[in-house]
């Protein structure tokens, strides 16, 4: 069958022609199960057209939606981990965290930048899940930290995406620490007067819900996200008790008081800049 065999070579697309989400491909929506047009499902902010779904998406994502032309600066992209506890478990910490960021094109689990969002200037940090789990390690607290110093020295307000399964295991106490060092550096930023909006997505619990994510000027939320601190299992086990109805739904705890307000990703990036020209 030597004409089924391609025997010229170079038959590439240049990067420039292929189109991100093709025609043709498509998008099925794990809630409703109903289909859409991946490119469809693209302009829809990753929201499903039938039943508003959010899917989960990267820093990536955000940073597009939210920067003008998709234009900002990354802060530290280049900050890895180290490994103070020379922790193992199924496989050694480093080869684990050389392994994700190997399948992942990402450095750890939360990426900053500064740029601007309808014209206003803001410094963005924007949690990974795909990186263990959106875990908050050494490297996302001090990435954190930096950011907001950046926010600081420049007097620009500061935004955070959490989505995260809270401390990083492997680095135990030295992940609890940047609880500690997150906060300290907010309360710099709220004596300052400048604004902290905390966005929290599906899902944001543990050390994360307990710190950076719950210390907004406004604490807001993707619909529909979970939140909470340790998960519904663990807390019937404790309380010996069922649990009500929509526990730890971004809903339930808005009407608990705890969040200001839920907002459509479609609409993030026109409230969150209108927000903050009140806010000036
Ligand atoms: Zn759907």
């Amino acid at each position: 069958m030597s004409w089924f065999i391609r025997k010229e070579k170079g038959i590439n697309t240049p990067t420039e022609m292929k189109r991100e989400a093709p025609d043709g491909l498509w998008y099925q929506c794990p809630n409703c199960k109903k289909i859409t047009a991946t490119r469809e499902h693209k302009l829809n902010a990753y929201t499903c057209p039938h039943c508003n779904y959010h899917e989960k998406v990267g820093s990536d994502v955000y940073f597009e939606l939210l920067f003008d032309q998709n234009k900002f600066t990354e802060l530290d992209a280049d900050l890895t981990s180290g490994d103070p506890l020379n922790f193992v478990d199924t496989k050694a910490y480093p080869d684990r965290i050389k392994a994700t960021q190997a399948k992942t094109g990402l450095k750890d689990a939360v990426r900053t930048g500064h740029g601007k969002m309808n014209d206003v200037k803001v410094v963005i940090a924007c949690m990974d899940f795909n990186f263990i789990g959106g875990s908050m390690g050494s490297v996302v607290g001090e990435k954190i930290a930096r950011a907001i110093n950046y926010s600081l020295k420049h007097k620009q307000p500061f935004l955070m995406i959490s989505k995260s399964g809270g401390a990083r295991m492997m680095e135990a106490g030295f992940s609890l620490m940047q609880m500690a060092k997150t906060s300290a550096r907010l309360a710099l930023l709220s004596e300052e007067k400048i604004p902290y909006i905390s966005l929290l997505t599906d899902p944001t619990t543990g050390g994360v819900t307990a710190s950076y994510a719950m210390l907004g000027d406004f604490n807001i939320s993707e619909p529909e996200a979970l939140i909470g601190f340790a998960g519904p299992r663990v807390i019937r086990e404790t309380i010996g008790k069922d649990l009500p109805k929509g526990f730890q739904s971004a809903e339930f705890v808005l009407e608990h008081g705890f969040l200001d307000f839920i907002v459509d990703r479609k609409d993030l990036k026109d409230k969150l800049s209108s927000l903050l020209t009140m806010l000036k």
